[in-house]
């Protein structure tokens, strides 16, 4: 059995709307959390604290041009990623902007954003930036990094920020979409508990070659186990077919609070079925169908 007809593969459409709104999002988000970003780097100067804010700063951003790019149906993961790359840019520089503004007029509530941008266009950033690496910014363990040190957290930065946006955006649309109603398609329910797959490549390369038929065989565990695994049923809810599953392991534990925890972990995902294989899942009298 080939590759193409086990797994679900996106169609890569990608219109004129997605690629808008994933822009205008991630613009808006860029230039919100920008201004949070500049101004808290600059009176939260600790670094443990500025590591998590640039992990939230590019995050946030990427999630919002995903969310812009899932509500325009882009299926186009490459597409997005270079919007997102270039949003990702733009995030680096707008937090720039936002910590010279924090730097020298530390005045947010009246910003007039067109004096701001042509004030801090990039060549003055760059040079005020150059100023900055010849005295540093900050200190750490009483060690002030200058020069190229400070050009190295520079760019540790904004590779944060350019790498955490891109990914952030593409796994919004990492989700499966029904061509003919033109719709994301939404999780339908899910069944388990099914054994604990040990050897995850032995199982693939199993699934690649018996087929989907190596899912559906499966028996089920007769007791519930610490360690399992379940399968996630996709279903168009408007054609009601473009039917497909994920297998995923799941590990139960408690933590130092004595709750339990689900670690989760995906095996195989999309697995094409047909109408009929669905619905002997479904049906099955053993499964613990949660929908
Ligand atoms: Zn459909």
């Amino acid at each position: 059995m080939n590759q193409k007809s086990l797994y679900y593969k996106p169609s890569g459409s990608i219109g004129p709307v997605a690629i808008v709104l994933s822009v205008v999002f991630g613009l808006i988000a860029s230039l919100i959390l920008g201004t949070l970003y500049g101004y808290m780097i600059y009176y939260l100067p600790f670094i443990y604290f500025n590591f998590i804010i640039v992990i939230l700063y590019g995050f946030g951003v990427g999630s919002a041009t995903g969310i812009g790019a899932k509500f325009g149906k882009a299926r186009n993961s490459t597409v997005l990623g270079l919007i997102a790359l270039c949003i990702g840019v733009l995030s680096f520089y707008f937090g720039w902007v936002s910590w010279m503004h924090a730097l020298t007029e530390q005045n947010v509530l009246k910003v007039d954003l067109i004096a701001v941008f042509s004030k801090f266009n990039p060549s003055h950033v760059y040079s005020m930036a150059s100023d900055i690496a010849q005295t540093g910014a900050w200190s750490i363990f009483g060690w002030t990094p200058k020069g190229f040190s400070l050009y190295l957290v520079w760019g540790v930065e904004s590779l944060m920020i350019i790498f955490l946006t891109v990914v952030a955006a593409v796994v919004i649309i990492d989700e499966p979409f029904c061509e003919r109603c033109n719709t994301w398609i939404q999780e339908d329910s899910t069944i388990s508990p099914y054994p604990f797959i040990e050897d995850e490549e032995n199982y693939k390369a199993s699934l690649e070659k018996e087929g989907v038929e190596l899912v559906l065989n499966q028996a089920k565990l007769e007791t519930s186990e610490a360690k399992f695994s379940e399968y996630q049923l996709f279903v168009c809810k408007m054609c009601n077919s473009n039917q497909m599953l994920t297998v995923s392991n799941v590990e139960l534990s408690l933590n130092s609070e004595g709750k339990e925890e689900q670690a989760k972990t995906e095996i195989a995902k999309h697995i094409l079925l047909d109408k009929a294989q669905i619905s002997t899942l479904k049906s099955d009298p053993n499964s613990d169908v949660i929908s």
